[in-house]
């Protein structure tokens, strides 16, 4: 579907660097949107997923930011509309893992986590909404997880965080819906990134064999289901949760 006329949809894409937020930042420069692409670390690879954007015709720039951090997720978004324009669309994706099982886990595994893929995403939120609520127009889309529907060993700290953004977004979305703005979860299952590389083999192999559709994702699945809830087209779509998961979660 066309973007309105004459207007410029604008994303900032939390760890849009590398892996599904990569996929993100190219899916939505596609759809002809400005992409503001926010890494941590990963300065390099966050400069040409941007580069990769502009070849596509769309404007695109670099923002640093820890989403751990509130003043660090304000002044990323203020960074955003300062480059862009405006804010029309975020994608809370950055996330990070700290598996091992529950009597192991330390209380830092447990809030590094949380802190990440849940208060990061609290706080981008907050801080892309006031934009959002001022201009009545507005798309949240988080990154949750199978995990968070329906748990997984190993994992309470990344369960608890996707669980918890499930949560948020539902809420966010009842608060925002009268104003134009839409919240929803993408909840992918297993897909090949530098995240899934580094776990065991022996888990690799067990998740793979869980998968019905009878392969793993690839971030371009994920970045689809993403760019259908960021378009203007699903406006009507809030509170959701779109598992992409190849029937993983069935
Ligand atoms: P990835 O390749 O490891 O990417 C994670 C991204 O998060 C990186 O770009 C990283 O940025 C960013 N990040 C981590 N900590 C950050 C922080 N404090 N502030 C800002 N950015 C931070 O993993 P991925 O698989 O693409 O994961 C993307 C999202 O999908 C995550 O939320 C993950 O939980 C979720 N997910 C993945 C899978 C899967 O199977 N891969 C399944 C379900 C959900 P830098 O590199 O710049 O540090």
């Amino acid at each position: 579907m066309p973007q309105t006329e004459n207007l410029r949809r604008t994303a900032l894409v939390t760890g849009g660097a590398k892996g599904i937020g990569r996929a993100v930042c190219l899916a939505l420069a596609e759809k002809g949107m400005d992409i503001a692409v926010n890494f941590a670390g990963s300065a390099a690879a966050a400069e040409e997923t941007a580069a990769a954007c502009r070849a596509l015709g769309v404007r695109a720039v670099t923002l640093q930011a820890d989403v751990r951090r509130p003043e660090n997720c304000q002044k990323l978004v203020e960074d955003t509309v300062a480059a862009l324009g405006r804010i029309d669309v975020l994608v809370n994706n950055a996330g990070i893992t700290a598996d091992t099982l529950m009597l192991r886990m330390t209380e830092a595994d447990f809030d590094n986590v949380l802190a990440t893929n849940l208060k990061g995403a609290f706080f981008c939120t907050k801080a892309a909404s006031r934009y959002m609520m001022r201009q009545r127009y507005g798309r949240i889309v988080s990154i949750s997880s199978v995990v968070g529907l329906h748990g997984n060993a190993g994992q309470t700290n990344y369960a608890a965080a996707k669980a918890g953004l499930i949560g948020l977004t539902k809420s966010v979305a009842k608060e925002y819906a009268a104003r134009q703005i839409t919240a929803n979860v993408v909840a992918p299952g297993f897909i090949d990134t530098d995240m899934t590389a580094a776990m065991p083999e022996s888990a690799r192999a067990a998740a793979a064999a869980s998968i019905p559709a009878g392969k793993v994702g690839d971030a371009k699945d994920v970045a689809a289901a993403v760019a259908f809830l960021a378009g203007e087209q699903a406006g009507y779509v809030t509170g959701q949760v779109l598992c992409v998961d190849g029937g993983m979660g069935m």
